[in-house]
């Protein structure tokens, strides 16, 4: 079989350290793959990048939350019901399928199974049963009567829980952001498209809090005339940030510049400007929380269009969820002009009956009861350390006060561009392999941008001679120590030496020869031009620093 483009950057990746199937010893399974020396320094360079965007450009803050997340967090976001794959069973061999991946777009999936335009791509059978199948991992903490709890399946929820807190660390400013970077997980009824669809993932998460009445961005000037490359599902094309808003092609500022951030980030990181475009959700794809939400795609030989990260503006909808779910006050307050004294309906808990009935909750259900809204409801149901209790209406009283309000409460809007990593590594390999031949032999060459490739420089003496291997080991020591990460080799030709740098993307080779001795000068090689120059020893640091800094 002829290999493709994906074969072949596999075999690389295999090769030389960058990607391995998991547990490939017992044989592996679909959906898990480690990343080698190079793959782990390749994803941490891309994870930095993307902090210099967020952390540095956008000024966001960041967080890190754990990845074993109660059931009471994923029932409140509507994972729980929602986070779900409609699913066919087969109905010899007993396999289960993902409908979405079998079924040509636009049939009934009834319609499908019964006129068998729908067979078990394995054994040819008649297929049965759709049902939606929920894809979180389920776990339990702690043994016995342990908590319910899932695998996250986005980092988002840590950021929502904790809302009320970083509303307070940001002064109680909106718009501001929040970021995370981390694992999450799908257990994918039969995933098939190798490294882009994985059980275990890593996810950088953006969620932006902004006041629904004001979807502007402070920094949207700066990129207004920057053109995006959109697609409506039918035509490709490009238009200015600023009349993409103006036109409500995107419905606010906000989403606009998040999307520009993405394609700004994506193609620093290497993807290839060609194969890159925006694609706008059809109402019926939306996830459950989303009222309007952006893919950028890139495009691969093998797999076609591919979804590497989703911008979606996911309105009040969680910190909604969270504060119902909860009871803990997620509000943010939108101040008056001047102070305004208003009558307001507050419930005033009875600590007299509350006291005796709840001993050593009453404490925590007081707190809790003084945050709520007044309710017409016989009770109120309360989870006070993971127990849910009913709280009947002799316990408190809803009484009529005369208060100052100094603004007025609302539920923040979210921004949310979430990337998946792991898709986005494959895509900077396979945007930037380039095959050639030099001298009738395969040549490969990745060209990684400088600022994510794994291995910055390449360190060489000319020949084997004591006196340019020390000189040589010298300068690969000190760029090391100046955070430079090098390669250093010594065997083989210089031919060979180049040849096995351009295949992982070294974007410099420094080569120590003779005139080293007496000029103190070596010959710096450019990976993309294959020009060389040559510098002085002291300079090289600042030089290749210059090179690889963002
Ligand atoms: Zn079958």
């Amino acid at each position: 079989m002829p290999q493709d483009i994906y074969d072949k950057i596999m075999m690389v990746a295999k090769r030389r350290g960058f990607i391995y199937p998991s547990f490939e010893i017992y044989g592996g399974i679909a959906g898990f793959y480690d990343y080698g020396p190079l793959g782990s320094q390749l994803k941490n360079n891309v994870e930095n990048l993307w902090r210099h965007f967020y952390l540095l450009k956008d000024n966001c803050i960041e967080i890190a939350t754990p990845t074993i997340t109660l059931y009471e967090v994923l029932k409140a976001s509507g994972h729980v019901e929602e986070f779900t794959d409609l699913t066919v069973d087969c109905c010899r061999c007993k396999r289960s399928y993902k409908v979405e991946d079998i079924i040509e777009k636009g049939l009934s999936v009834e319609q499908a199974i019964k006129e068998k335009k729908i067979i078990c791509p394995t054994c040819g059978s008649a297929l049965q049963d759709a049902h939606p199948v929920n894809l979180m991992f389920a776990t339990t903490i702690g043994i016995g009567e342990g908590r319910k709890a899932f695998l996250r399946p986005e980092t988002a929820q840590g950021i929502f829980t904790n809302f009320h807190l970083l509303y307070q660390y940001s002064r109680k400013k909106l718009p501001f952001g929040v970021v995370q970077i981390g694992k999450g997980y799908r257990n994918e009824i039969s995933p098939r498209q190798g490294t882009l669809r994985q059980r275990e993932f890593s996810m950088a998460e953006a969620e932006v809090f902004f006041d629904p009445k004001d979807k502007t961005h402070p920094y949207f000037d700066t990129i207004k005339d920057k053109e995006l490359y959109l697609f409506d599902n039918e035509k490709e094309w490009k238009m200015s940030v600023a009349d993409a808003v103006k036109k409500k092609i995107i419905n606010n500022q906000a989403l606009a510049y998040y999307m520009y951030l993405t394609q700004d980030f994506l193609l620093s990181a290497g993807a290839d400007p060609k194969k890159f475009r925006f694609r706008k959700h059809a109402a019926n794809e939306l996830a459950h929380y989303a009222t309007e939400c952006w893919d950028a795609e890139l495009r691969s030989e093998r797999f076609g269009w591919v979804e590497c990260v989703g911008i979606a503006d996911r309105s009040a909808y969680d910190l909604n969820a969270h504060i119902v779910s909860s009871s803990v006050d997620m509000y943010a307050l939108r101040p008056f002009e001047e102070p305004r004294e208003v009558t307001i309906k507050k419930v005033v808990p009875k600590m007299n009956i509350l006291g005796p009935r709840f001993s050593g909750k009453a404490g925590k259900i007081k707190e809790q009861l003084e945050l709520m809204e007044p309710t017409t409801a016989k009770k109120i149901t309360m989870t006070i350390d993971g127990e849910s209790i009913d709280i009947p209406k002799d316990c408190y009283d809803i009484v009529e006060a005369k208060e100052k309000q100094i603004g007025e409460k609302f539920v923040p809007h979210v921004i949310e561009p979430s990337y998946g990593i792991d898709r986005i590594l494959y895509f900077i390999l396979e945007h930037n392999y380039v095959e050639g031949k030099k001298k009738d032999e395969e040549y490969t060459i990745l060209k990684l941008n400088p600022w994510v490739a794994p291995i910055k420089v390449g360190v060489f003496p000319l020949i084997g001679d004591d006196k340019l291997i020390s000189i040589a080991k010298e300068i690969d020591s000190d760029l090391r120590t100046m955070g430079i990460a090098t390669f250093y080799d010594e065997s083989g030709t210089i031919g060979r030496r180049y040849a096995r740098m351009d295949e992982i993307g070294t974007p410099f080779c420094i080569t120590v020869d003779h005139d080293s001795l007496t000029d103190n000068m070596v010959t710096i090689r450019d990976r993309d031009t294959t020009k060389q120059e040559r510098k002085k020893i002291e300079e090289i640091s600042s030089y290749m620093r210059g090179k690889i800094s963002y």
